[in-house]
């Protein structure tokens, strides 16, 4: 089967020929039909410090995917050939006490498909049956190729209450911009994202945004005036992993507001500690998706009108995965899609 590998231990990623997987037991092979470029794959692309220290060489890479079960291990139950489906890229352990509670997105053992073992760029894919989710005919393949990050902006954005709430978003990122659409779904008041990137911040004012704040060129502080909010935002959503945003955040928050921080900083961010302590700031931690009350909030968003169709700007064939990687690389895109199946 054709594969995208990161087949040697510097900058690049490459097609290849794999022997197709072979389900154990409990697992669910999957025939891809499209998948979708993370930022983690990025890193991975790039090679950086990160992707040094974790990612095995060779590794079929990906984990944001859509495709068709093709064979079932001999103990999967509640699956047919045919069903569509996506998945859930975090193998837990199902031993330990989070797992054993049901809180399997706290699982202290959770492995990465894609990270740790062999992903889903390729024409197969073998995962635990546990960790698929049957897509309901009334979603597209388009969006359930992004369900994955899709997931983390739902998982981030539904942490606190925001009916009737103002929301900073930091970090118009293909997350950052699925939150802003998915915050105003829920019922927010004011929902404000900002970033550095004119490119990303339009695509958001697209999806939605009450206001896309260009942190370079405009103040704030001012956008707050204009919308009349004298004491600052209820809820943040943290989707850049940059200090300096998460700092202006913590300046914007109102006295007893709630902060959801999904982006990744580098070591050692220094923030005002007495913001959070006066303020009596509220600060949650967001790793990966709810499993799987995440993936059923997902369907249900989009069958009640949450329209996404925009943050994904750009499709390739697999052959043409290196224009997707540039694509995703430069900045001016949302989503890229990469197809298996044409
Ligand atoms: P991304 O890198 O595409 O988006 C980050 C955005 O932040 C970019 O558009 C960038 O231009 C913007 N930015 C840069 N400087 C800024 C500033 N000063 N103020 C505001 N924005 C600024 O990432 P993504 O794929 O959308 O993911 C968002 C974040 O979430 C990343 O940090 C990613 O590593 C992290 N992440 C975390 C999890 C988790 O489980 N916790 C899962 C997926 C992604
Ligand atoms: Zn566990």
């Amino acid at each position: 089967m054709k594969s995208l590998k990161k087949e040697y231990a510097e900058k690049g990623i490459w097609l290849c020929e794999s022997e197709a997987p072979t389900p154990g037991h409990n697992d669910i092979l999957v025939k891809i039909r499209k998948t979708a470029i993370c930022g983690t794959d990025m890193h991975i692309f790039n090679w950086d410090e990160w992707a040094q220290n974790t990612i095995p060489v060779p590794m079929i890479i990906g984990h944001e995917f859509v495709g068709e079960v093709v064979e079932l291990g001999q103990e999967v139950k509640g699956y047919r050939i045919g069903d569509r489906v996506s998945g859930e890229g975090h193998i837990t352990c199902g031993h330990c006490r989070n797992c054993r509670a049901g809180r399997r997105h706290l699982c202290r053992n959770s492995t990465g498909v894609g990270v740790n073992r062999d992903g889903a760029f390729a024409e197969y894919l073998s995962i635990p049956a546990f960790n698929a989710f049957k897509i309901p005919d009334d979603v597209s393949d388009d969006i359930a190729a992004i369900f994955d990050p899709f997931g983390n902006a739902v998982h981030t954005t539904l942490s606190f209450d925001l009916v009737g709430e103002d929301v900073l978003i930091t970090g118009a990122g293909p997350i950052g911009i699925m939150a802003v659409a998915v915050a105003k779904h829920a019922g927010a008041r004011h929902v404000v994202i900002t970033d550095v990137n004119p490119y990303r911040l339009a695509l958001a004012k697209q999806m939605g945004a009450t206001s896309a704040v260009n942190v370079r060129e405009n103040c704030l502080t001012e956008v707050m005036a204009a919308l009349g909010m004298s004491e600052g935002f209820d809820i943040g959503l943290e989707m850049s992993g940059v200090p300096s945003a998460l700092q202006d955040m913590l300046d914007k928050m109102n006295h007893g507001g709630k902060i959801a921080m999904l982006g990744i900083p580098p070591n050692d961010v220094t923030i005002d500690w007495t913001k959070v302590i006066f303020k009596g700031l509220t600060i949650k931690g967001i790793y990966g998706r709810e499993m799987f009350e995440t993936w059923y909030k997902m369907v249900s968003l989009i069958q009640s009108g949450l329209d996404l169709s925009a943050i994904i700007t750009h499709q390739f064939s697999i052959d043409e995965f290196q224009k997707g990687f540039d694509t995703m690389g430069s900045g001016k895109s949302g989503k890229v899609l990469l197809n298996w199946t044409n």
